[in-house]
């Protein structure tokens, strides 16, 4: 009896401390429609976050007698995690990299992952995000590019910025992931000179640092044994065509050769021939067969996906000429927006590669069948090059991959649960739920009903401060007064 009345006292305390909960220092977003990755869409939601954490989420009527310290009224409203890009440079375009913050807010992209760039200058960028982390994304950095020789960004011409740093030698390459992790990268990018056995020593140094490995797969290299060397991630599915195609063994030898007797060339030049001798003969030799067992072989390996949609179609969809993205070249610094405005009036006034339009369509299909096997997918665009305008072009992402075939909560997935599960983050960050941090994007309309409505944004909330549609038009209007 004694234990039943303690268990019970017990009981009664629980719930009077739960009820008697202070929220007065709190913010809510009250009778909203929550929508994440693990509990799909939930109705009449009272979202409770105080010290940039989620302190309570339930249903709008349990709590409507609460008082807080600001209230938002979300009814008609959907409330989503704080979006990733997970593929960036903010070290492509310099100039525009002090305007990067405020774009990917605006547009809430809440976290990105920089995939490849000067190591001052990207550790400079996530310093700055650490030490202003209300007003700027969450920003993991890979550090420069880990290429073989000769390396591919090497600085040689504005179109090449010196985005990598090439090894000679394996002992190179080992060197260059000790500097880069001494320094704090948050994961390893290798690039597609490097050698099986520099490749296989970047992996082995990487994972003893517990640091991933995201690649571009080497040109020295077939798909399947890159994977089973234990690369954790792949980049725009690049060379995969050439391990789907039936004389994938062919192709790989005259790779080899073709590496081994171009060493004169510069990087970029020499990438270019072999892209150019083998990927389309690679996709008219494709097959499904060649093509289910490379795959199997990365879900077997958890090897994920990075797509990048937006860039590797953007030669034939076009996204520069739309009216959004017009309008979004005026948020940049003067140099940037006249390259970009003249730029892609150049590129639009071209005819479409059919050549180019085959590989878009190629890449699409290849993405429905990856989300097929439930091999992982993260969303990432490669902004700012090919006038990609940070933050806006997360959103063309998002459209690109439900057009290939994902369900719009899937690409949601790839774009906040995914990422953050990749930076072992989703005990915190990428779903609504108690407990995790308070980054989020306030819609208007349903992201469900149509992906495009992840545009229709009235508040951006990150690390729990609060920015309304009017404080983001204010950003905005900043950048444009540049
Ligand atoms: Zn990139």
């Amino acid at each position: 009896m004694k234990v039943i009345l303690l268990y019970v006292s017990l009981l009664l305390l629980l719930f009077s401390c739960r009820n008697s909960q202070d929220f007065s220092n709190a913010t809510a977003i009250t009778n909203v429609s929550t929508i994440d990755a693990k509990d799909g869409i939930q109705k009449r939601r009272t979202v409770i976050f105080e010290g940039g954490r989620i302190v309570k989420v339930g249903d709008v009527s349990d709590l409507e007698s609460l008082k807080f310290k600001q209230k938002f009224d979300g009814t008609g409203k959907f409330l989503i995690p704080g979006l990733w890009d997970a593929h960036v440079h903010f070290a492509y375009i310099e100039e525009l990299a002090p305007s990067m913050f405020d774009l990917f807010l605006a547009y809430g992209v809440t976290s990105v992952r920089d995939t490849g760039g000067k190591l001052d200058f990207v550790r400079y960028w996530k310093n700055q995000a650490n030490l202003d982390s209300l007003n700027a994304p969450r920003v993991m950095i890979a550090g420069p590019l880990l290429d073989g020789h000769p390396n591919v960004y090497d600085g040689s011409m504005p179109t090449r910025p010196p985005l990598s740093l090439g090894a000679k030698s394996v002992e190179d390459a080992v060197n260059l992931v000790h500097t880069f992790d001494s320094v704090g990268v948050d994961l390893i990018k290798s690039y597609e000179m490097l050698t099986p056995e520099q490749f296989e020593a970047v992996l082995k140094a990487s994972t003893g640092k517990g640091l991933k490995v995201t690649g571009h797969v080497p040109l020295s290299m077939d798909v399947r044994a890159a994977s089973n060397a234990g690369l954790a991630s792949m980049e725009h599915l690049r060379n995969l065509e050439m391990s789907c195609a039936t004389n994938w063994k062919e192709l790989l030898q005259k790779r080899r050769e073709m590496l081994f007797n171009g060493r004169g060339e510069t990087g970029y030049v020499l990438r270019s021939n072999i892209h150019t001798a083998q990927r389309i003969e690679a996709i008219e030799n494709y097959d499904d067969k060649v093509a289910d067992s490379v795959l199997n072989n990365l879900k077997s390996n958890d090897t994920w996906q990075i797509p990048t949609l937006s860039i590797m179609t953007a030669s034939t969809n076009r996204h520069f000429l739309k009216d959004e993205y017009l309008k979004s070249f005026e948020l940049l610094p003067p140099e940037v927006k006249a390259k970009w405005k003249s730029g892609s009036t150049m590129f639009g006034g071209r005819p479409i590669n059919p050549e180019r339009k085959k590989y878009s369509d190629w890449l699409q299909m290849m993405v429905k069948k990856v989300n097929d096997k439930e091999i992982s997918i993260m969303a990432g665009t490669d902004c700012p090059i090919f006038f990609l305008t940070p933050g806006l072009s997360l959103h063309e992402e998002l459209k690109l991959l439900v057009d290939s075939g994902l369900t719009p909560l899937e690409a949601l997935e790839s774009a906040t649960i995914t990422p953050a599960k990749y930076f072992d983050l989703d005990h915190k960050l990428g779903l609504i739920r108690e407990g995790y941090l308070a980054d989020f994007v306030l819609l208007s309309t349903n992201p469900l009903e149509n992906i495009s409505n992840t545009k229709d944004i009235n508040m951006v909330v990150k690390n729990g401060s609060v920015k309304s549609r009017e404080d983001l038009d204010i950003i905005l209007n900043s950048l444009r007064d540049q």
